[in-house]
């Protein structure tokens, strides 16, 4: 397997809060790992920081390193970044848009203007994120007018459209019902032959059924965040 991410030694403190305490991994290309722990224990820091989300937030600093393709993740511009680093949130955060401009609405910011070349993006990554069929008809609906599970799909669709390399869930399903969380988990599982997932999840069964590899994330005394476990899943 290649590593997509390289991990070493990464410390993240809010303030003088340290929520992440030397979390060292390799995370596999064309892979799906799972981030799984229990609330608080830094799972959504850590995948914050992958895409520098972080970065947002005045008191937050980090030391360790972190390579993507062997290239050093603070090396490379923001933008860039999350453009290659997808993320998709607990909520289905679509934008008050239609269907059609939610998606197009990244390479429109990278610059895509042509309308036939936007339809091509549209279409194909409606159809990557399994949409398509269902939206086709009406693109021009207004993406909070889907069910929930139409719409987390929908901001799959979205980060999808900007052709990332790795696509970052934090949570992807725990507001949604048990079908639409199965729909998720199936996509899960096309996606990854073409993108690297890494998904967080407090639910072991869903971690044992949709990943690839665990990493268990455990809170010490301290209340950081520390990696204690990492492997191949195991059923
Ligand atoms: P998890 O995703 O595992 O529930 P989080 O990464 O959300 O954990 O939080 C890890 C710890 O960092 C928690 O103690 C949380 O309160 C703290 N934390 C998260 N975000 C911030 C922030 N913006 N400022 C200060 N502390 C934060
Ligand atoms: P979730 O459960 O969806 O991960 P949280 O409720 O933990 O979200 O956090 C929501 C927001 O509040 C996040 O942006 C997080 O960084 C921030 N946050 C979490 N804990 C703290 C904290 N102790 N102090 C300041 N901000 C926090």
């Amino acid at each position: 397997l290649e590593t997509k991410l390289k991990v070493i030694d990464f410390n993240l403190y809010y303030g003088n809060f340290q929520a992440l305490n030397n979390i060292t991994l390799d995370i596999p290309e064309n892979r799906i790992t799972a981030i799984i722990g229990p609330s608080g224990c830094g799972k959504s820091t850590f995948v914050r920081s992958i895409n520098r989300m972080n970065d947002l937030i005045p008191s937050v600093r980090t030391h360790g390193e972190m390579y993507m393709d062997e290239e050093n993740l603070f090396d490379i511009n923001v933008v860039d970044l999350r453009r290659r680093v997808g993320m998709v949130f607990q909520r289905p955060n679509p934008f008050p848009k239609s269907v059609y401009d939610n998606v197009a609405y990244g390479p429109r910011m990278h610059g895509i203007k042509n309308t036939s070349d936007l339809n091509d993006i549209v279409e194909r990554s409606l159809r990557a994120a399994a949409l398509w069929d269902e939206v086709k008809d009406d693109l021009n609906k207004s993406g909070l007018a889907l069910s929930g599970g139409a719409q987390q799909r929908l901001c799959i669709a979205r980060a999808l459209a900007v052709e990332p390399e790795m696509i970052l869930m934090d949570e992807p399903a725990s507001a949604l019902d048990p079908l639409a969380t199965l729909h998720i988990e199936e996509l899960m599982q096309t996606l990854k032959e073409n993108y690297t997932i890494v998904i967080v999840t407090h639910n072991m069964q869903q971690a044992a059924r949709s990943s690839d590899f665990t990493a268990f994330f455990h809170m010490g005394e301290d209340r950081a965040g520390y990696l204690v476990e990492y492997g191949p899943t195991e059923e």
